[in-house]
């Protein structure tokens, strides 16, 4: 149980984790995190002859897209089994329930507000199903790290942990006016941080460490 939370949490938005594993075992489905694949994000195999729904997920998407890319096969799911083989796979069925499934994620504030407004204008607005996701594709790329692993403070999830060039690891938490505020966990301390600082994040790479600074920080 621990141990799937970890592994989900290396890989989601934290606050994410909880609902993601609940529907894991809810749906009875085998989530496995593959290796990159040009041609998709992700994909969903029906639960047939008795075996499991699957769904996998290309490992190298940040957290955002792999949150909204297990929702996007979730709706599969839910689309298979409301109406078997007989819907278009990515038609107006699939996207309402795609719609549904993203909206409680959407009001959670997980999600950066330049994410969130294109999710809600691909979503709710756009009607056209395929292909009109590349703007909320672009937006969602600036969240990859960059090519050395690093990111900016401003694109780490909230409350993620990250270390700077001298070796001490902070705690990203609220951003006050333009910068945030971190926890050095080295002192305990807070410092503010410019939102375009160069920082390496560690959740995720270093599972165990990551668990274990969250839930420390959590009590
Ligand atoms: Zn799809």
């Amino acid at each position: 149980m621990a141990d799937d939370k970890s592994i989900l949490s290396k890989y989601f938005p934290e606050a994410a984790v909880e609902s993601i594993l609940f529907t894991l075992k809810d749906k009875n489905i085998i989530l496995r995190i593959s290796k990159a694949r040009r041609t998709k994000l992700g994909d969903y195999r029906p639960a047939l002859q008795g075996k499991p729904h699957r769904i996998s997920l290309n490992h190298d998407l940040n957290r955002y897209e792999m949150l909204i890319t297990f929702i996007h096969e979730l709706a599969h799911l839910y689309a298979f089994e409301q109406f078997g083989r007989h819907h278009q796979p990515h038609g107006t069925a699939w996207k309402n329930l795609f719609g549904k499934l993203m909206l409680p994620f959407i009001e959670s504030n997980l999600f950066p507000e330049d994410i969130r407004n294109e999710l809600h204008e691909y979503l709710y607005k756009s009607k056209a199903a395929n292909g009109s996701d590349l703007k909320l594709r672009r937006v969602l790329k600036a969240y990859n790290p960059l090519e050395d692993g690093s990111l900016i403070v401003e694109n780490l999830p909230a409350y993620s942990h990250f270390r700077i060039s001298d070796g001490r690891v902070f705690q990203k938490q609220e951003q006050r006016r333009k910068r945030f505020k971190c926890l050095c966990m080295n002192d305990k301390r807070y410092y503010l941080f410019s939102p375009l600082a160069v920082v390496e994040p560690i959740d995720g790479q270093d599972s165990n460490q990551s668990l274990y600074l969250t839930k420390k920080s959590l009590d």
